[in-house]
């Protein structure tokens, strides 16, 4: 998640514009770098217990840390963002001493470990977490009450970080192996995390301790609990690794709508696992929990807040018509489950394996239930929303993002390729081998360009660079004398020949245009020519007198 379609366009823009000219700060690179205090450790396990109370707005908690120890170090860098306090750390009985830099903590261990060790280091912290204004954009907590005036509660926290209201290791490179989640509440009230629920006790007078444990790794942004007074469903589906569990917590007095909603799940299920592999959390399950904000990817708990209607808030953001054919929050959150959960970037910067990735599995679906014509006119619809302000690669080891046209020109770039390889089911192949082959990985951009390289055999390092890496989009200029063809490309990065294909007299065939002019002869006089839209580049037909100062 985090795309916002509305009159907070402007903001964004806005906000857009200062990035570009931002001054990175020292705290940017706490943040966002591999510090040689993040460095030396590997995260294994996070065991996460923490009391809400939801009148004071505040949490209270431990994060017990096992991590393994790659090399001998004694400081060890723990991330807790303020008004939120660490209180303490410690290991094997002891108290360590923290110095803290802003939202960084560094933590002296009383030795150095035994390479390979596992180790465990316990973190204590309170306070009242950042309170999410508009959520999910900007991130922390969020203390609603639902219609009948009990209260309904939740977190996001994608880009602001998990570090805003629990201490860990926040930065997306490294994952927990496991996670456990035990989050202690009002009686009256059912706290929804990641995982499946182990059990539920009351272990203090008056509350309820909902203990949830997750078997997979997964990112810190997707840790997220929710409270409200639930009413609970549960379904199966059939998938390609067996029987998958689908659990449904949404507001009591919304059990109808969601019973009927949700009935897209099985819809998408069959659509996401055809073109990108089995779902990536068959341990873990699959949730739709119902929250007081749009929505957002939290792992195996995806968090819904779309109305129960169809569309982004009832709208086709394509305008195509097809986007009201399927609830956007359901189809687009879950996508993230293989782009995002499954795969997730290894900076930021790389952002665009999930948005850009997810945006076009919303194509895959259409596709899938609707036809190639109809996925075609929906990408297409959604080009209209690239700004091309900057690039989509955002700048690495400062915890900045791109561009937001990560994610429709990103879907652009995908659909591209798709039509590049000319071949559905190879096509299919590769997006199926990505979700295997980085199957529970962080992965970099260049890692993911390199693997769909090497599976087309087409060296895309140009392509990816112009359509990543600048906001340059490429401009096939071309004339048309009697019986031929002439074209070249311009706008475009050093190397850039992507095919394209033309449809001339009724007869599709490919060119693969270069920065140089080119020429294709046909034996009989061209009648009709178009350009496939699927390609995403500008086109220029030039007058014979341009064409003939500037080619050979
Ligand atoms: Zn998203």
């Amino acid at each position: 998640m985090k795309f916002l379609f509305s009159a907070l366009l402007f903001l964004c823009i806005l906000q857009a514009t200062f990035a570009q000219n931002k001054q990175f700060t020292r705290q940017d690179t706490l943040r966002g770098s591999i510090t040689p205090e993040r460095a030396w450790w590997d995260l294994v396990y996070y065991d996460l217990d923490v009391q809400i109370f939801p009148e004071k707005k505040s949490l209270t908690g431990s994060n017990t840390v096992t991590y393994k120890v790659l090399q001998p170090k004694q400081r060890l860098q723990i991330d807790l963002q303020g008004p939120m306090h660490l209180l303490s750390a410690t290991q094997h009985g002891k108290k360590l001493q923290i110095t803290s830099e802003g939202s960084a903590h560094f933590i002296s261990l009383q030795a150095k470990q035994p390479i390979g060790s596992l180790q465990k280091i316990k973190l204590l912290f309170d306070g009242q977490p950042v309170i999410a204004n508009n959520p999910p954009w900007d991130g922390g907590w969020t203390w609603k009450k639902d219609s009948l005036g009990k209260p309904f509660i939740a977190n996001a926290n994608q880009g602001i970080g998990a570090s805003v209201w629990w201490p860990n290791k926040d930065h997306p490179y490294d994952e927990v192996d496991s996670l456990d989640v035990k989050a202690t509440v009002p009686q009256e009230l059912m706290a929804v995390s990641n995982g499946r629920l182990v059990d539920s006790i009351s272990a203090k007078a008056g509350t309820m301790t909902y203990h949830w444990t997750v078997k997979n790794p997964i990112n810190n942004y997707g840790v997220n609990i929710n409270i409200a007074d639930y009413a609970h469903f549960s379904d199966s589906y059939n998938g390609e690794k067996g029987k998958l569990d689908l659990d449904f917590y949404v507001l009591k007095q919304n059990l109808a709508k969601a019973k009927k909603q949700f009935e897209q799940v099985p819809d998408m299920l069959e659509a996401f696992e055809y073109w990108m592999g089995s779902y990536p959390f068959y341990a873990d399950g699959y949730k739709l929990v119902e929250v007081p904000y749009l929505g957002m990817e939290h792992q195996s708990s995806v968090t819904y807040g779309n109305k129960y209607a169809n569309g982004y808030l009832g709208r086709d953001l394509s305008g195509s018509g097809w986007g009201h054919k399927f609830d956007y929050i359901i189809i687009h959150e879950s996508a993230h489950e293989w782009f995002a959960n499954n795969i997730t970037n290894k900076d930021v910067a790389d952002m665009w394996i999930q948005e850009g990735f997810t945006t076009y599995a919303e194509n895959l679906f259409v596709d899938y239930h609707f036809g190639k014509k109809a996925s075609s006119e929906y990408v297409l619809g959604q080009r209209k929303l690239v700004r091309n302000d900057k690039p989509i690669i955002g700048i690495y080891g400062v915890n900045q993002e791109g561009s937001s046209d990560m994610y429709f020109k990103g879907a652009n770039i995908l659909n591209s390729l798709r039509y590049i390889v000319n071949d559905d089911e190879r096509w299919r192949e590769i997006l199926r081998g990505i979700g295997s082959t980085f199957y529970h990985q962080t992965v970099t951009s260049a890692t993911i360009e390199n693997y769909i390289s090497e599976q087309t055999g087409i060296d895309l390092q140009a392509f990816f660079d112009q359509y990543l890496r600048t906001t340059k989009i490429p401009k096939l200029e071309y004339t048309l004398a009697a019986n031929a063809v002439r074209f070249r490309y311009t706008n475009s990065v050093a190397g850039f020949n992507a095919p394209v294909d033309v449809k001339i007299n009724g007869k599709m065939l490919r060119i693969v245009p270069s920065e140089k002019w080119a020429e294709l002869s046909l034996k009989r006089k061209i009648n009709a020519f178009e350009i496939d839209p699927n390609f995403y580049i500008e086109t220029y037909k030039s007058s014979n007198a341009v064409h003939q100062s500037t080619h050979y």
